[in-house]
């Protein structure tokens, strides 16, 4: 067991709003509790956001624009490298509170999205400094063309609960690297370490009013931020469905909007692949973070020579994984987000199951536990139609079929409206390469499944979004090129002029 590292309800006694460097209390007059889900218990009751407090962010990241937009690139890139410091300092914090909001095992925090948010910020910081474009020239042979790439603004971004330090990352580290400022909406059931990140960057000496945070609730706090007229922007990570609402409201003020969405994952298997490292594969890509990943390994579809051996495999690896406290560094596999997402789950499962699926192991809440808990679970012979190969589950659940020919593998992987990632698995490098090109995603991996790295962009294809996270592309999202075009003749009869005066 961990000690416990701090007092949530101490700590955020003055309020879980985040302006300009202040926490205050919400002011919509609803109360929201964070939940431990491993336990049920209750960490933090705050007020939420009203649309007044999103108001309030807005001016303050507002206010604050132009000192972080005019500093120089070197003076934002110092202050971020301290940022990735201090977030390093407080790594154990961060693991922690990461782990009591969403009921994940501290193995993971520690492991994986701590580092990782930490890493993000270090390559932000550098990156602040390589705002690339194409060479001033003249192009014109009467004018000297030059690109000039700005800042857009306020950026308001809308975050989910699975992974909230590092969405916060991957939110807040290019915009503001990029010279904007930000109000970020946390998903309302987990603001803690949203919360402590903005902190901890005032504290690294990022001025306040660059990140402001706004805990509230999507449908009037979220709502509001994205169709505000002084947001500039907005980025949405979280369902297809919230965010297909989320572009129709961010269309009445013609504002840019950036979505990363649901995923959907293949994992497709051919027949030469190595069997014990896709069993393996499948197991850590379906149950990392208890499958509510948006890239998780959710479809796997297994060339028949192999089909009996992995289902075999997978089903034994899944039986002995460890369920348990996640803050003892033995568990593998923590809770739920919530109930209701373990009630969501069991209802996808017991449907399939009456549809006719089978379910091989799994398939239920464990006994013993309060928590939000439901086993590892594995499922044969669902229909490549059905709901449950479809769509988006968000739990700790795999589905398995078979495939004849490669055409047919990779036709069927490519077969849901979603495209954020996929792997494939053969040690033929013409099937892999095939498989990178044909697999309609924004990711595929040969030979593993789920690694990130802060270099590379994250980001979907379909009806998983569009735009990018992490790595220089995500610069571009939050920057506008302005094309700068300079006379260099002097002349005061410019040799376009012909189009309009005949003389
Ligand atoms: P969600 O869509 O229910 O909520 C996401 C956020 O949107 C929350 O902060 C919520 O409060 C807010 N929201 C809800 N309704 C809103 C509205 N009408 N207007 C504005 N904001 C609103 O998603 P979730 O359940 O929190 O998270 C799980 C989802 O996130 C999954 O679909 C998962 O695939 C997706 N996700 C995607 C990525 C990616 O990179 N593509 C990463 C992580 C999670």
């Amino acid at each position: 067991m961990e000690a416990v590292r701090f007092d949530a309800r101490a700590r955020y006694a003055p309020g879980a709003q985040y302006v300009a460097g202040r926490l205050v209390p919400g002011s919509s007059g609803r109360r929201q509790a964070v939940i431990d889900p491993a336990t049920g218990e209750d960490v933090l009751t705050y007020e939420l956001a009203s649309p007044a407090d999103v108001d309030a962010a807005v001016a303050a990241a507002a206010a604050a624009l132009p000192g972080w937009a005019g500093a120089t690139p070197g003076e934002r890139s110092d202050a971020m490298h301290r940022f990735a410091a201090v977030l390093g300092e407080q790594a154990e914090d961060f693991a922690y509170a990461e782990s009591l909001q969403c009921g994940k095992p501290i193995r993971l925090s520690r492991e994986f999205d701590v580092p990782g948010s930490v890493d993000n910020t270090a390559f932000f910081a550098g990156a602040a400094r390589l705002l690339d474009g194409k060479a001033a020239g003249e192009y014109s042979g009467d004018h000297t063309s030059y690109v000039r790439r700005e800042p857009i603004g306020v950026i308001g971004s809308i975050a989910p609960w699975n992974y909230p330090l590092q969405m916060a990352a991957w939110k807040v580290l290019p915009a503001i690297a990029a010279g904007n400022t930000i109000v970020l909406k946390p998903s309302e059931l987990t603001p803690l370490t949203s919360l402590m990140f903005a902190e901890a960057a005032v504290a690294a000496g990022i001025p306040a009013g660059v990140i402001n945070i706004i805990s509230g609730a999507g449908a009037d706090a979220g709502e509001h931020l994205v169709s505000h007229p002084g947001v500039a922007m907005t980025s949405f990570t979280g369902s297809t469905r919230v965010g297909r609402q989320v572009a129709a409201l961010a269309a009445g003020t013609a504002k840019r909007v950036h979505l990363e969405l649901g995923g959907k994952a293949p994992f497709l298997v051919f027949d030469d692949a190595d069997l014990e490292a896709a069993v393996h594969g499948a197991v850590a890509g379906a149950l990392i973070n208890t499958g509510q990943d948006c890239t998780a390994a959710t479809r796997a579809y297994i060339q028949r020579p192999l089909y009996d051996d992995f289902v075999a495999g997978v089903a034994e690896l899944m039986a002995a994984v460890r369920i348990g406290d996640p803050f003892d560094t033995a568990t593998d596999l923590g809770s739920l987000i919530s109930y209701a997402q373990r009630d969501r789950v069991a209802g996808f499962v017991d449907r399939a199951r009456s549809a006719g699926a089978t379910v091989v192991t799994g398939g239920r809440a464990p006994d013993g536990f309060k928590g939000a808990y439901y086993e590892p679970t594995l499922i044969t012979g669902a229909a490549q139609d059905s709901e449950i190969v479809q769509d988006e589950v968000f739990g700790p659940v795999l589905t398995v079929l078979p495939f004849d020919g490669d055409d047919e593998g990779l036709a069927l992987a490519n077969d849901t409206p979603y495209g954020l990632a996929a792997s494939a698995w053969s040690r033929d490098v013409y099937r892999t390469a095939r498989a990178a090109r044909e697999l309609r995603a924004g990711c595929v991996w040969i030979n593993d499944h789920i690694p990130i790295i802060s270099e590379m962009p994250h980001g979907g294809y379909k009806a998983s979004g569009y735009g990018k996270d992490m790595s220089a592309y995500s610069l571009e999202e939050y920057t506008q090129v302005k094309h700068v075009m300079q006379d260099v003749t002097g002349e005061a009869r410019k040799s376009w002029h012909r189009t309009v005066f005949s003389a």
